[in-house]
């Protein structure tokens, strides 16, 4: 099964994603690892896209689609993605339907992990003091949150008229969250 994991940043996709990737054998297709790893090796996408990484503004399409292309298209994880992270503008949503498309697949379940702007405040600031992350600060986590709204909510739009699409409380505890997708998945 393929399955998109969606949400605004610090909703808990990433945590979400790695519990479905243990229980199910799946490959987890975080973007925004895909971009951070781009810039520690320095590539030439990553010396691109450094500077709006940790201003919190979206990469190019282009350069996601890209990155996305090669890991749709790999045999191996063929029926075994989940992503996180991606898609998040409608022109990546459309792209990803096309790639799945001409490699005979599609997704199976879209979940929503709805989660209030204070609480991803809250949880943000607690990962900047865990992970290090350079757009965990205060004033980069609310232009990614707002970049978020802006662009990823006719993704949102795009994907609540499809009937695998579920959302879900993302405010309560880790656990419940998981229970509540496997629960959805099992079915
Ligand atoms: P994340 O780890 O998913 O929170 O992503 C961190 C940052 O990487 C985002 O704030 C964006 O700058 C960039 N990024 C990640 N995924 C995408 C995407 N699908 N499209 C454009 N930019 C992205």
């Amino acid at each position: 099964m393929n399955v998109i994991i969606f949400g605004p940043p610090g909703a808990g996709k990433g945590t979400q994603a790695n519990n479905l990737v243990k229980k199910y054998n799946l490959y987890q297709i975080s973007t925004g690892d895909l971009l951070r790893s781009e810039v520690s090796n320095k590539t030439d996408i990553g010396r691109n896209i450094e500077n709006i990484i940790s201003k919190g503004d979206f990469a190019t399409d282009e350069i996601v689609n890209e990155l996305i292309q090669n890991v749709v298209s790999n045999p191996q994880k063929k029926n075994k993605l989940i992503f996180d992270g991606y898609p998040r503008s409608l022109s990546q949503a459309k792209n990803l339907d096309i790639l799945l498309n001409s490699s005979n697949q599609k997704i199976d379940f879209i979940f929503f992990l709805n989660v209030k702007k204070d609480t991803i405040i809250k949880r943000i600031e607690k990962r900047k003091i865990l992970e290090k992350r350079a757009d965990d600060n205060l004033q980069t986590i609310l232009k990614r949150y707002d970049t978020y709204m802006e662009t990823t909510k006719p993704v949102l739009d795009f994907y609540s008229k499809n009937p695998n699409f579920y959302e879900i409380d993302g405010s309560v505890k880790i656990d419940e969250i998981s229970s509540k997708i496997e629960q959805i998945l099992s079915v």
